[in-house]
């Protein structure tokens, strides 16, 4: 259902974070009426002095109205949605509305259940330093219709969540990168069927079959690679971190391979991206050199840019090091199974762990504690983790996170050799001291910058 051209039509902004307001002042621009639906009151008044009308959910009169623009964090089952469904208005995310504006836009759509912000900033990256002009945004928190035009040969790279897809129908992507699948947010989706089907609303509706590179190491990635080779008539590029593949992008051993039906090629180590390491990262980088392979990239550029790219903020960030002492800022692990990926890349591990815990505390962590030196424990989950860790890996109870840094610095100097690693990786949520993830982990940077004035000055 077009929407497309939008002036003089009224479509109600349906939640009003990043994307909402961008979305109504993109819709004032282009000389539309957006009416504006939020319940906190802050968010009223930023959509009022924008320029939109704003009205509670139950003022609303649907009459005349064109479309729903809907946040992705609210769910399709929500009334407003549904009472918008019922009457045959559209409901659509803004990444739908930014395809129909910009129909010739190539667009490079990336998704899955892990890694979709590193590897969509990864692609941009490449091809930035491979001059082309390049825009992203998306789901990554750079709302699409902030985006700016694109001069010839531009390419948008766009990391889109299944609550983006669930709301969109015709998103026409040029290459889709289609990384994994586990099991999320299913208390949303209902069922792990239903969010597969949300996902692969990337692949479908569309005027032609994109190209596509899939990482097919999950048994649903792996069918959603069959589906597709069988409709396609591009070559389909499938991926994996775990098996040898006779055609594809594959991964053995930290070396990075391309095989087609006449050879085998070893592209590049991979153990030398110090900012992107762990298998995961690896799937991170194939699906990334995939896509540009479909776009016609050389290996050298497409390794040019993954050996300068200087990783995301909060994902297993190097930050410094300090006569011997690595640290790393992975405060964007808020759950045990994210700081798994960390814990898995490094075997000396003087670890910084603590917040507000999760239901399964850091139990699935146990196969790494044998590579943990010791333990350094604060906030609310201080005495539950140390239960955990009790007998196994020693801790240290440091209540702060600057009490934290400070003792495990103390402790890689009086190790054998003085040299270590220090994984600031919490399996917290941050919200018992800090205001979010970034400020916690802006703070573990800042406590580390203090340590190396201190210690090199
Ligand atoms: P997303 O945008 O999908 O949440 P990110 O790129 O922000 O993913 O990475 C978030 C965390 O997920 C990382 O810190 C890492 O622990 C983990 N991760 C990253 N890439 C992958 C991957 N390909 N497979 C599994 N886990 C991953």
């Amino acid at each position: 259902m077009a929407v497309y051209p939008v002036s003089g039509k009224k479509i109600v902004v349906f939640g009003l974070a990043r994307s909402g307001l961008a979305a109504v002042a993109w819709l004032i621009e282009q000389g539309a009426h957006p009416i504006a639906v939020d319940s906190d009151v802050s968010k009223q008044k930023q959509a009022l002095a924008l320029g939109a009308q704003v009205f509670s959910f139950d003022q609303l009169f649907w009459m005349d109205i064109a479309a729903v623009i809907q946040s992705p964090g609210i769910p399709l089952s929500h009334p407003l949605s549904q009472q918008a469904l019922h009457q045959g208005i559209p409901v659509l995310s803004d990444c739908e509305l930014f395809r129909q504006a910009n129909p010739e836009a190539f667009i490079v759509g990336v998704t899955g259940t892990n890694g979709k912000s590193t590897t969509t900033v990864l692609i941009g990256h490449i091809l930035k330093q491979a001059g082309y002009p390049v825009a992203i945004g998306g789901n990554i928190g750079i709302p699409v219709l902030s985006l700016p035009p694109l001069d010839e040969g531009g390419i948008y790279v766009l990391e889109l969540s299944s609550y983006q897809l669930e709301l969109s129908n015709s998103l026409n992507m040029n290459i889709v990168a289609w990384l994994n699948i586990s099991e999320d947010h299913l208390e949303r989706h209902g069922s792990m069927d239903q969010y597969v089907q949300a996902k692969y609303k990337i692949f479908q509706h569309v005027k032609q079959a994109p190209k596509a590179v899939i990482g097919i190491d999950d048994v649903y990635s792996h069918e959603i690679y069959e589906k597709h080779r069988a409709v396609s008539s591009h070559i389909t590029i499938p991926v994996s971190c775990k098996k040898k593949l006779e055609e594809g992008v594959w991964v053995h051993d930290h070396h990075l391979y391309d095989s087609d039906q006449s050879q085998q090629q070893m592209i590049s180590d991979l153990a030398r991206y110090t900012q992107l390491q762990g298998l995961h990262n690896y799937q991170n980088i194939a699906v990334a050199y995939g896509v540009c392979m479909q776009l016609g990239l050389t290996t050298a550029k497409i390794l040019e840019g993954i050996s300068t790219f200087p990783g995301l903020e909060h994902r297993q960030e190097w930050v410094t090091e300090i006569d011997g002492v690595i640290f790393i800022n992975d405060s964007k692990a808020t759950n045990a199974e994210a700081t798994s990926k960390a814990l898995s890349v490094y075997t000396s591990v003087y670890w910084i762990a603590g917040g507000v815990p999760k239901s399964d505390g850091i139990h699935p962590l146990k196969t790494y504690f044998p590579q943990i030196c010791e333990a350094f424990l604060f906030g609310q989950a201080e005495t539950e983790f140390a239960t955990t860790l009790e007998g196994v890996v020693p801790y240290s109870l440091c209540q702060t996170l600057d009490v934290a840094v400070e003792r495990a610095y103390k402790a890689v100097k009086k190790s054998v050799g003085g040299k270590g690693v220090i994984l600031f990786s919490p399996a917290c949520a941050s919200f018992d001291q800090f205001q979010d993830f970034e400020h916690r982990g802006r703070t573990f940077k800042h406590l580390v910058y203090q340590l190396k004035g201190l210690h090199l000055s």
